[in-house]
């Protein structure tokens, strides 16, 4: 029998999450609160409650190409940078394409989730900070003290990646090279006048003004 997986929300995330459970041959249940797909892109004139909402004219400032679910691109004919109306028919066309709607229970809220240690837990993946202090300060430091990032469920248990300690030891820099401001060389300008050009037409300029009066 199918493992059965509960998926929260029907946005973006939700419906590939759903696609990709099936792709798994996993049984996927998606619980989504409000009556529709589409998360914050499915813009209503009265707001929802608790729904995040995009406002009437917000456009995506992501391209379609990197916008799109990576199997599934977004027509060509709809513009690189389009209006949230065009994303929901992505999103519909989608859902429509891989016959996601009958997996999706509308209107059913779930509770909150404490937090993602919970599930780590569970999953056997949850870094085990006292283990850490005693054999890598450096890191334990990190994970108890630093952003919390996906990296840190990667350090052990079903998935563990030999790359996660680099990681979680250099995000920091990552985060702060693409901000660092560039060293520009400042070059002469083409157009700028040669100081004794300007010195000159000053002089000249003067003269005209005392020769006149
Ligand atoms: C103004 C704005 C502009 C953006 N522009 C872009 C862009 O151009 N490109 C881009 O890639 N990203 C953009 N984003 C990021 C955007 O968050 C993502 O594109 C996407 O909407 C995230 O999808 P999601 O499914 O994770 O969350 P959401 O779209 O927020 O969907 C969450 C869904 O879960 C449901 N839900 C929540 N809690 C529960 C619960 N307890 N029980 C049941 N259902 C629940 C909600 O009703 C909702 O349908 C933008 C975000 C904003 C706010």
């Amino acid at each position: 029998m199918a493992k059965r997986v509960a998926i929260i929300g029907g946005g973006s995330s939700g419906l590939c999450a759903i696609k990709a459970c099936l792709q798994e041959g996993l049984e996927p249940v998606c619980f989504e609160r409000s009556r529709d797909i589409g998360g914050l892109w499915r813009f209503e004139e009265n707001p929802e409650d608790g729904r995040a909402s995009i406002y009437r004219s917000v456009i995506i400032n992501t391209s379609k190409e990197m916008m799109c679910f990576s199997d599934f691109p977004i027509p060509e004919d709809f513009p690189n940078y389009m209006h949230n109306s065009k994303i929901m028919e992505y999103f519909r066309m989608y859902a429509q394409h891989f016959d996601l709607l009958r997996h999706i229970r509308f209107r059913t809220s779930v509770d909150y989730i404490p937090y993602m240690d919970e599930l780590a837990c569970q999953l056997g993946v949850k870094p085990n900070l006292l283990t850490l202090f005693l054999t890598d300060p450096r890191l334990a430091l990190e994970v108890a003290f630093g952003p919390c990032t996906p990296y840190q469920y990667r350090l052990r248990g079903p998935g563990a990646w030999a790359g996660a300690r680099e990681a979680i030891l250099t995000q920091q820099q990552r985060i702060i090279k693409p901000l660092q401001t560039r060293h520009v060389e400042e070059r002469p300008s083409a157009l700028a006048v040669p100081l004794i050009f300007k010195v000159v037409g000053a002089v000249a300029i003067l003269a005209a003004v005392f020769a006149y009066f």
